[in-house]
Order: C-alpha cells, then sequence, then structure tokens
C-alpha cells in the first residue's frame, strides 16, 4: 500500500496510506466520484436488504470475476470496478448485487 507524506504546519511530517488512489502505471484511473461512490455504496447496501444476503457460490462468484477481468472498466491495480467503485471481490459475493452494466 503506498503512502503518501505531507507536511504539517508544526513543521512534523505526517505519513499516511492511500487505499483508494492506486493505479498501475500507464493506467488512467477511472473511480467516479466520491459522491457518486457513496451513492452506489447506499444503493448496493439497500439491494442487500431488500433482496436478502444469499451469498452466491464459488463457481458464480468465478465467472462473475472472469468477465470483469476483461471487462473494460475494470481496475487491475485495486480489484475494482470503474464504473461504480465497488470492490469486485466483494460485490460479486452476494446475489443481489449485479454489475451495472448488466453483464453478469
Ligand atoms: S462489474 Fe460489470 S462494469 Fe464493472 S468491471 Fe465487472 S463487468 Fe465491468
Amino acid at each position: 500500500m503506498p503512502t503518501v507524506a505531507t507536511r504539517r504546519t508544526n513543521g512534523k511530517i505526517r505519513f499516511k496510506k492511500r487505499h483508494d488512489l492506486t493505479v498501475e502505471r500507464g493506467e488512467k484511473p477511472t473511480l467516479p466520484n466520491r459522491k457518486t461512490l457513496a451513492k452506489n455504496l447506499l444503493e448496493a447496501a439497500g439491494q442487500a436488504v431488500k433482496k436478502g444476503f444469499k451469498p452466491r457460490s464459488k463457481e458464480d462468484q468465478e465467472k462473475c470475476l472472469q468477465v470483469c477481468h476483461k471487462c473494460e472498466f475494470y481496475i487491475k491495480s485495486q480489484d475494482r470496478c470503474g464504473k461504480c467503485g465497488c470492490y469486485l471481490s466483494w460485490k460479486t459475493k452476494l446475489r443481489a448485487w449485479n454489475c451495472p452494466e448488466g453483464k453478469w
């Protein structure tokens, strides 16, 4: 996990770990903005509550991940979807959560 250093007003240097802004060299960050990420997160929570917390089978989860790995929105360095911003290892776990592009 990369670390970012910032200088504080008292002269000390603060090191902060960055979770969500890592991209591989040559790859453009394509995540939605924070407001959209928050909205998507709330929608996903609502869908899980509404449709139930039924898990996907390991085989189905693996099929979804294979589709994501070939998708143009896939951000490999973060294992996230650039369309919705979700972490795909989590998003594929529940049947209530689906691809925003309708691919699975
Ligand atoms: S969830 Fe859908 S849009 Fe996102 S990376 Fe996977 S296949 Fe692509």
